[in-house]
């Protein structure tokens, strides 16, 4: 047995088990071709079920789900599409790989997702979409950002991809607009290693989702080419472990709101650690978000303890593909510089024992005596 004191605790790591071993070896020994086929629909049915859309779509991962959203809805150049400056920088990125331009607007401070009041100013002649990011699960009211693009003839692309298993007033995140997106990186709620989904409720939208990510092809197997495709197909090999992984997430959701639970608790003596307002009703909390006094000091700190953390996502606007946009030059965006400036996350993977957070939390603590 390793000391328990002595191993580290890491920000994030995958939960794979028995299972997922077993459902490899068999699938294997099946003869299966490794790329998509039964497995990769089985793992699409379970999507469909778990979240209501009507279809599901897996796709390499979760930023080429972006871009073909954005493809399959006719963005491109010439368009401009609102993304928050708060996000993954995937979300904006999937954007300027589509050929449309990224408007970037501030977050709210409650929530943490896009400043609806911001957006409205930010909407020109070319803007034809709102990339909507559920960020850490949490949403404001749904119906007010499918009101908002109704009004202003945007389409709303959800990137759902830290919202797996998180809802708006018993609705699951994604299903609100057009297309919903989702990925299955390593970090991410559950993991097929890499990957990503979309869904939708449209059939026109999800037969074009199908022909871009097999080359534009009018059906599996057949070379000719309706539209322009590519190559962002899913593998056997990964949906074997995304169904057992599918098994378990309305466990993990649970678990990750338990966790959650027993953080705020146990820090909330302490003024140091904010935690931004959750509906655990809905909210499955990705990570445990926290906005923490001395930040980068605590984070040292925490590192000598054998404890892993990591800083919230810069600002995009601060990064080296955006710095240099006019258009940002001189601009700010306070909320997403303060809240990225004191952002941190601490340990938040799914099997985190209570004793460990107990044990982090005390770490915590010692730091701001
Ligand atoms: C992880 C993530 C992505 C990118 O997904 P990948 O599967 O890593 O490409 C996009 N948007 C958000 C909000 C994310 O958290």
């Amino acid at each position: 047995m390793k000391n328990a004191k002595f191993s580290f605790i890491y920000q994030m790591q995958p939960w794979l088990g028995k299972e997922e071993q077993q459902a490899i070896s068999s699938y294997l020994k099946s003869g299966g071709w490794l790329t998509e086929f039964e497995k990769t629909q089985q793992l699409e049915e379970m999507l469909v079920k778990f979240t209501g859309a009507k279809y599901a779509c897996m796709v390499s991962n979760g930023t080429v789900s972006l871009f073909i959203a954005l493809q399959a809805l006719d963005i491109g150049q010439e368009d401009e599409v609102i993304v928050p400056n708060f996000t993954m920088i995937a979300s904006a990125n999937a954007v300027i790989l589509s050929g449309a331009k990224p408007v970037l607007v501030d977050i709210d401070r409650e929530n943490l997702c896009i400043d609806l009041k911001l957006a409205q100013k930010a909407i020109t002649k070319k803007t034809k979409a709102l990339m909507f990011v559920s960020i850490n699960g949490r949403s404001p009211d749904m119906y007010e950002i499918t009101s908002f693009c109704k009004k202003n003839k945007l389409y709303l692309i959800e990137d759902a991809a830290q919202s797996l298993g998180s809802k708006w007033k018993g609705k699951h995140l994604g299903t609100f607009g057009e297309i919903g997106s989702f990925s299955f990186s390593s970090p991410k709620v559950i993991t097929t290693g890499q990957g990503g989904a979309l869904i939708t409720n449209s059939k026109d939208l999800i037969k074009k989702i199908r022909q871009i990510k097999d080359f534009g092809r009018i059906k599996s197997g057949v070379d000719e080419h309706i539209t322009l495709g590519y190559n962002f197909k899913f593998t056997d090999l990964q949906a074997v472990i995304g169904i057992e992984q599918m098994k378990r997430l309305s466990m993990r959701v649970k678990r990750k709101k338990e966790i959650y639970n027993l953080y705020k608790e146990t820090l909330s003596p302490l003024k140091q650690v904010q935690f931004i307002p959750t509906d655990l009703e809905n909210t499955s909390p990705w990570l445990i978000d926290t906005l923490a006094d001395k930040r980068d000091e605590l984070i040292a700190y925490l590192l000598k303890n054998q404890i892993g953390s990591r800083k919230f996502y810069p600002p995009i606007h601060t990064q080296a593909p955006y710095k240099n946009w006019q258009k940002y030059k001189r601009r700010s965006f306070p909320i997403s510089e303060e809240i990225s400036s004191k952002g941190l996350w601490l340990p938040s993977y799914s099997f985190l024992t209570d004793k460990t957070i107990l044990q982090v939390c005390k770490v915590i603590k010692k730091f701001y005596s």
